[in-house]
């Protein structure tokens, strides 16, 4: 049995991980736009990163003012969970008030704030099943300064993939320096119209530069990175080599008169983190 304290202390610690300190595969990333680089004012802004994320591990405080929407994926195995939402909820809302969060869930009408991150249908919790004996789960708290740049195309069959190439250059030239560049893009293809959003913003917790397993989907995610960083839109918009650290397509087969695309803007602040847990004495029940 997994105990609700468990699931809570995680979500927690997972939480305060997550916004203080970036992934290394991030991290480094980051580095090397700022090594390839040799337009001044993107050096200013990839050094002005870089400094942000070290004063932030040193002070222990978020990376960013906007500590995001919490969204959780759940890898879950034959595990039995005591309370187990309300041990996730309790987990945000600790971490709301101790890390702290900034309070960014409200009524979308209203706009009233809950003022502890947990709301209708929030914390957004993505369940998978899978054949283990553990609990897995990512923490992603994602900004609206890049969610907020989103897009969905239901394209026509023939539209392939010269279609995808095209929305997704579309939707990162529509973005321009709106969604904090460096930006991770994230592209899912096929299944269903919110399916295609899911993959899209599953496709974000792979590592930058881990690549697609199957060759083709691989080999189109280096080509739309070309094509992405030879905009030009640069670091926070203001011009030069890096406009994504990468591209990540995740896809679905789909009905057979449809093509849905959706892709998912990340911006530099690309903040995950994973734990596992495995029931006391571990075994079930
Ligand atoms: S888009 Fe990202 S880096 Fe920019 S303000 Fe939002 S969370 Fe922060």
């Amino acid at each position: 049995m997994i105990s609700q304290q468990m699931v809570e202390e995680e979500i927690f610690r997972l939480f305060k991980e997550a916004v203080i300190k970036l992934p290394e595969d991030v991290k480094k990333a980051l580095e090397h736009a700022y090594a390839i680089e040799d337009d001044e004012t993107a050096l200013l802004n990839l050094k002005a990163i870089q400094d942000n994320i070290k004063a932030a591990e040193d002070m222990e405080i978020p990376i960013c003012q906007d500590t995001g929407l919490p969204i959780i994926f759940i890898k879950m195995g034959d595990v039995e969970i005591e309370n187990f939402q309300e041990g996730i909820a309790n987990g945000i809302i600790k971490a709301t008030h101790e890390i702290p969060l900034r309070p960014n869930v409200v009524d979308p009408l209203t706009r009233e704030n809950t003022d502890i991150n947990t709301g209708r249908f929030i914390p957004q919790v993505d369940i998978e099943l899978v054949d283990s004996q553990t609990l897995e789960m990512t923490v992603f708290p994602k900004g609206f300064g890049s969610e907020n740049n989103n897009s969905l195309k239901m394209a026509l069959p023939g539209e392939g993939t010269e279609g995808i190439k095209q929305f997704v250059l579309e939707t990162v030239l529509a973005a321009g320096g709106k969604p904090c560049p460096p930006i991770v893009v994230g592209v899912g293809v096929g299944g269903s119209s919110d399916m295609a959003l899911k993959l899209a913003k599953k496709a974000l917790l792979r590592e930058i530069g881990e690549h697609h397993p199957e060759e083709r989907m691989a080999s189109l995610e280096k080509e739309m990175l070309e094509m992405v960083n030879a905009t030009g839109i640069g670091p926070m918009g203001l011009g030069g080599k890096t406009t994504a650290l990468d591209v990540k397509i995740e896809y679905a087969d789909t009905h057979t008169a449809g093509l849905p695309i959706g892709v998912c803007i990340q911006c530099w602040a690309a903040r995950r983190a994973t734990g596992v847990l495995k029931g006391e004495n571990n075994k079930k029940g």
